[in-house]
């Protein structure tokens, strides 16, 4: 922590209505590489929760009267401190969360690249006119901010999946409370100082941290203040937020689990789809949503594929994320690689084989070595459920209609990749697979201008792009009579 240059971004208390505010119980924010505490929280509750939704209920008449060019500057500002800071809030990141440093400053380069796209976005909220069905009528649509914003968010990105909820919220005229995870509070709290030095007023921009989440999750899924709420987390977690949010109609956003596919056929680039796999697989340890699940490689190339990638699977570094040239920092706790490691001895006592890695790492109990496992089939654990961790299962393939069948057996559908040069195929492919998103030659999908969201169980609504502010605006359509003399 004493690497932090500017520590006023090291905050301990709830940001609630433009003041920090303690509580009497702490918890303990831990470095998941080494186990050591890097500080106390305040532990907020269910009051400060509700203090923090009062807040933003009457920040939200001012701010959404604003100008989208008034907003828009205060979040230019916001973005450019971002930035500023951008060295201070990786560091922060990658003490709390694990992932390599230069993962991190990714990381806040790509939260703040939503803000700067948000800020700009929001100044084309247009309307519509309609032509009516009788001459002394006129029909007009116009959007406006749907209210109060509650929003919970996980611990994998502590911050872009704050920044990627805030910005479109804030741009589109509505205040925001957000409860990030438990494991992940010190990023947030960075972000609410840094959104104070902005300028955004009192109230506009919350941020509750405390370890009662199923109390705090009651609040911000069910106060009749809020009128939308937003999440990015499991789908267990999701489902029980939904019906949650049943009780007073809330406008909701899910972004759930993924178990993304990613196909080499036999006619790919081999380097590109090693290249690509590499990258979609083994970021942030794995533990990303859109992170590769299963590898399904066609027999043709599944020789020169699987001895390349482990190759360079077998050539990463692991170890403490802030070590220069690290590439795989520790897993979010041991928890974690229990789960990971029951998911690969279960698979291998069903045939799957250990190609390389397949046990934890002598760093320290929350390493997993990077893995490769080959003779896996789709229905063995490694391959149904979302892995979250640094093991890739290669599944070999016959076709075309065989591979698509397999990549769809599931009930999630967030991301899926697919490399392959006939054009054909790749439309045919592209269309068929049941995934909100879908990488062509490519791994690296996700920015601020693309809509980002799944389908099936992997939950509803998009963050970014022109489409990211629909889920924070209401239509309202007004009819004018009378118009004949
Ligand atoms: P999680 O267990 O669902 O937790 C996510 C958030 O929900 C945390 O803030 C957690 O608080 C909170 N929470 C847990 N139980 C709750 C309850 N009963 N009521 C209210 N809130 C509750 O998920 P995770 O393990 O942190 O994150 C990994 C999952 O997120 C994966 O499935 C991943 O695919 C998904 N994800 C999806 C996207 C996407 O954009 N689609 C992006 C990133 C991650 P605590 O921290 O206090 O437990």
């Amino acid at each position: 922590m004493q690497q932090i240059k500017d520590n006023q971004l090291l905050k301990t208390f709830s940001y609630i209505d433009g003041s920090w505010h303690s509580s009497e119980s702490f918890f303990n924010v831990s470095n998941p590489a080494t186990g050591e505490v890097l500080t106390q929280v305040c532990n907020a509750g269910i009051a400060e929760t509700e203090l923090a939704v009062k807040a933003a209920k009457n920040a939200l008449k001012k701010w959404s009267a604003k100008s989208a060019n008034e907003r828009g500057t205060l979040m230019r500002n916001w973005f450019n401190l971002m930035i500023q800071h951008q060295d201070d809030l990786a560091r922060i990141l990658t003490l709390e969360q694990g992932k390599p440093f230069a993962e991190a400053k990714g990381e806040i380069g790509y939260g703040a690249a939503f803000v700067e796209w948000f800020a700009e976005e929001g100044k084309r909220v247009y309307g519509d006119t309609i032509p009516a069905p009788s001459g002394d009528k006129r029909i007009v649509v116009v959007k406006q901010p749907v209210g109060v914003v509650a929003s919970i968010t996980p611990w994998n990105f502590p911050n872009a999946m704050i920044a990627r909820k805030a910005a479109a919220a804030l741009a589109a005229g509505c205040t925001f409370v957000v409860r990030p995870a438990t494991l992940t509070p010190l990023s947030a709290l960075a972000m609410a100082e840094l959104a104070e030095r902005a300028g955004i007023p009192a109230g506009v921009f919350n941020v509750v941290v405390g370890e009662d989440a199923a109390g705090m999750g009651k609040v911000l899924t069910q106060h009749p203040d809020i009128a939308k709420f937003t999440f990015t987390g499991s789908t267990a977690i999701g489902k029980l937020l939904i019906e949650q949010c049943a009780s007073t109609v809330k406008k909701v956003s899910m972004e759930l689990g993924g178990n993304a596919p990613f196909i080499v056929f036999d006619d790919a680039d081999i380097d590109a789809a090693v290249e690509g796999a590499m990258a979609s697989k083994y970021r942030n340890a794995g533990q990303t949503c859109v992170c590769t699940n299963r590898i399904f490689v066609q027999n043709g190339v599944l020789e020169e594929f699987t001895e390349k990638f482990k190759t360079a699977v077998a050539s990463l570094t692991i170890g403490d994320g802030m070590t220069d040239g690290v590439q795989i920092g520790p897993m979010i706790s041991s928890n974690a690689v229990d789960g990971v490691d029951k998911l690969v001895t279960d698979s291998v006592a069903l045939g799957a084989k250990v190609l390389l890695g397949g046990q934890r790492d002598s760093a320290g109990n929350t390493f997993y070595q990077p893995t490769v496992l080959t003779n896996v089939s789709n229905d063995m654990p490694i391959a149904r459920d979302e892995i979250f961790g640094p093991v890739s299962p290669i599944i070999a393939f016959d076709d075309e209609d065989q591979v698509l069948e397999m990549a769809n057996d599931c009930e999630v559908g967030l991301a899926a990749y697919f490399y392959s040069r006939d054009i054909g195929r790749v439309w045919r492919v592209a269309e068929g697979l049941e995934y909100g998103m879908v990488g062509i030659n490519e791994a690296m999908i996700s920015n601020a201008a693309a809509p980002f969201g799944g389908i099936k169980q992997s939950g509803s609504g998009r963050e970014g792009s022109k489409y990211g502010l629909d889920d924070y605006l209401e239509i309202k359509y007004l009819c004018m009579g009378g118009l004949n003399k």
